[in-house]
């Protein structure tokens, strides 16, 4: 097969169904990544649901984190542009908000419209290999209508993300990073 056609049948089955080469799952559509919690979470693998909200302490459910009632986090996407599919790539990750910006998420989280809508901004805290280390990082933040999840921004404009988050990556490069997360369409 040639180059060409390799690369497009590629994306066309990353767009697709695609049974993975490593997981043996089924995969629907381009695959996004999920970081359950942030980084910083002490504890197990545990959800309670958004509306047990509780702001003292420590506090995890699909969209909200607290820690030690003093840091506020919202699940966000940071998305990633593919050259050659129109869907772009996401990241599911974590976003510190200030209080403020909290309360104000919360808001407007059941009917997804806000008092204002950015671009807020916060620290990201995830890893994303080979983006993102240990080392905090901010991002802008910016709230979605209609209950989409917030979709982040690297401030840095020179750092790599920024500058993929700009410019876009190549099929390979996708595939490179979900390799890394244990997924891969067969060759
Ligand atoms: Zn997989």
């Amino acid at each position: 097969m040639s180059w060409f056609r390799r690369r497009k049948s590629l994306a066309e089955r990353l767009t697709g169904t695609w049974r993975c080469a490593t997981c043996d799952e089924l995969h629907v559509g381009l695959m996004a990544l999920a970081a359950f919690a942030p980084n910083p979470w002490p504890h197990a693998e545990e959800r309670e649901p958004n509306g047990a909200i509780r702001l003292d302490g420590d506090f995890l459910s699909e969209d909200f984190c607290v820690l030690g009632g003093e840091h506020f986090l919202v699940r966000a996407v940071l998305e990633i542009p593919v050259h050659g599919l129109s869907e772009k790539f996401g990241f599911g990750c974590w976003s510190t908000l200030s209080r403020e910006n909290f309360d104000k998420y919360l808001e407007g989280f059941d009917d997804g419209a806000y008092p204002d809508w950015g671009p807020w901004t916060g620290w990201l805290c995830n890893t994303l290999e080979t983006y993102i280390g240990t080392e905090p990082q901010s991002v802008y933040v910016y709230p979605q209508p209609d209950r989409q999840r917030p979709t982040l921004r690297i401030m840095d404009e020179t750092h790599p993300l920024a500058i993929d988050q700009e410019e876009g990556i190549t099929i390979d490069r996708l595939i490179e990073i979900l390799r890394f997360y244990g997924h891969a369409p067969t060759e």
